[in-house]
């Protein structure tokens, strides 16, 4: 059986992948500077006999590996980046850093990039072994925290190599992501002042941080005019210095805004330059704003997803081991109650009552949701948004972490080097591979997979203009 076969593949090579994103979460590194990690990535990727481009889009650690010839083109999303200032120490109980100030991995971005290559790996030793025709390419991903690039490695075309995008995120539940999201975009605006002594001439000055102050306080006005779904949030990057007696005459300020869809997002924008050029106005400064970066919503490919998570009811549960348990059973002590009665709330869209309450108490999901085809949104965003509008997609959520751990927190870092990080990590490479050996066997789901996204998804509309290449904002 399939199941069977692609099993004992992954299985055959999991201590490589384990040890990949052991490695990989002992060198944090922030988004677009991830150097030790694309290159310990490739380094297996060569090892498996993979040709390997790198530099894609203009993006330093951006690349892919190929295997293989023909259709279908089976493509999978790996990432790699840590989060600033989230240095953890590993299965710890308590918030204690490496070193503080550091990165860390607190989105398990350690274990996606190592899993989808341990599915890449798996598919081409199964077409090998079977002696199938297909490609499989492994698309290295930079910066998905922070700079969004699947989104100027979609406008460049990279993803067009492939038929289908297979991806995953660590959670602490497993299923397969149906739901749409959030476009998201993020801008820098600069003001430009003059500085003079705030007592003795303030009369001279012109305060680039009260043309900063301004801006953020239309926008809280600008909130109530906006569709319902929007999301606007800023943080300072520059407040022009720390002398309250000199007029500053810099400040920078670093925005994020989020909407429906891309159209909602694009009108959007110019209403928030707007609110940035009248505070320029009232202040007598000089605004200049660019994008940075840019995410359409997601959009799953029925079919696809429908199969991952047949994928993922073969497979079954995890299977975690009694490690596993012991240190989710200590690290439920960390947990606010709220987060885990916040996690369980959703149980009830999947699971009769008594099932939901059966499992809202277990300190780890080990056992897969049932497959739903829900057309709700959930309120955040990603860059595979984008891959969704250049190919059918589809991804799951596996559980690599205690029921009730929230991303982009110590517990997920404390977490990622654990054997449940390790088991969910298998499990997930597991499921994506079996998804994608699914659609090789059957040249019918194949193509229903391919007509589905011509049918239903909309010409990609760049949400990130023409020639912008991330770079680290500061
Ligand atoms: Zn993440």
């Amino acid at each position: 059986m399939l199941k069977e076969k692609i099993s004992l593949l992954v299985d055959s090579k999991k201590e490589i992948f384990c040890d990949l994103s052991d490695r990989i979460w002992d060198h944090p590194e922030i988004g677009l500077e991830e150097f030790y990690s694309s290159e310990a990535i490739i380094k297996v990727l060569k090892d498996e006999g993979f040709t390997v481009e790198t530099g894609l889009a203009g993006i330093g650690t951006a690349f892919k590996g190929t295997w293989g010839t023909g259709h279908p083109a089976i493509g999978f999303l790996g990432e790699y980046d840590a989060l600033a200032g989230m240095s953890q120490k590993s299965m710890s109980t308590f918030q204690e850093p490496v070193e503080e100030g550091c990165p860390g991995h607190g989105c398990g971005h350690n274990l996606l990039g190592a899993g989808a290559l341990a599915a890449a790996v798996a598919l081409k030793d199964h077409l090998e072994a079977e002696g199938l025709p297909g490609t499989v390419i492994y698309f290295g991903c930079p910066a998905e925290e922070t700079a969004s690039c699947k989104t100027p490695m979609a406008r460049d075309g990279v993803f067009n190599a492939a038929d289908i995008a297979i991806t995953w995120h660590s959670a602490d539940k497993s299923r397969v992501v149906t739901e749409t999201c959030l476009t998201d975009c993020m801008m820098v605006f600069r003001f430009k002042g003059k500085s003079a002594h705030a007592a003795a001439a303030p009369h001279l000055g012109r305060s680039a941080l009260d043309a900063a102050e301004l801006f953020n306080v239309g926008i809280q006005y600008l909130r109530e005019h906006i569709p319902d779904g929007c999301r606007i949030q800023y943080a300072y990057l520059d407040v022009g210095g720390q002398a309250p007696n000199v007029v500053q005459n810099r400040a920078a300020l670093y925005y994020d805004y989020r909407a429906l869809d891309n159209k909602m997002s694009a009108e959007l924008r110019p209403r928030i330059i707007r609110v940035a050029e009248g505070a320029a106005h009232m202040t007598e400064t000089e605004m200049e704003c660019e994008v940075t970066s840019a995410m359409s919503n997601y959009v799953p490919n029925m079919a696809l997803s429908e199969t991952m998570g047949e994928a993922m009811e073969e497979l079954g549960p995890i299977g975690f081991s009694k490690e596993a348990y012991d240190l989710a059973d200590r690290m439920t002590e960390t947990i606010p109650e709220t987060d885990i009665k916040e996690s369980a709330a959703s149980f009830r869209e999947f699971l009769e009552s008594d099932e939901a309450e059966r499992r809202a108490a277990l300190h780890l999901q080990d056992e897969p949701l049932p497959y739903k085809a829900f057309v709700k949104r959930e309120m955040a965003s990603t860059d595979v948004g984008d891959v969704s509008y250049v190919v059918p997609t589809a991804q799951c959520k596996v559980t690599t972490e205690t029921f009730g751990s929230q991303l982009h927190s110590w517990q997920v870092v404390s977490q990622g080097k654990s054997p449940i990080a390790h088991e969910g990590m298998i499990y997930a490479a597991k499921v994506m591979a079996l998804t994608a050996a699914k659609v090789i066997a059957d040249p019918d789901l194949f193509e229903a997979v391919i007509s589905e996204h011509r049918k239903n998804i909309p010409a990609y509309d760049c949400p990130l203009p023409e020639g912008i290449i991330p770079k680290v904002v500061r």
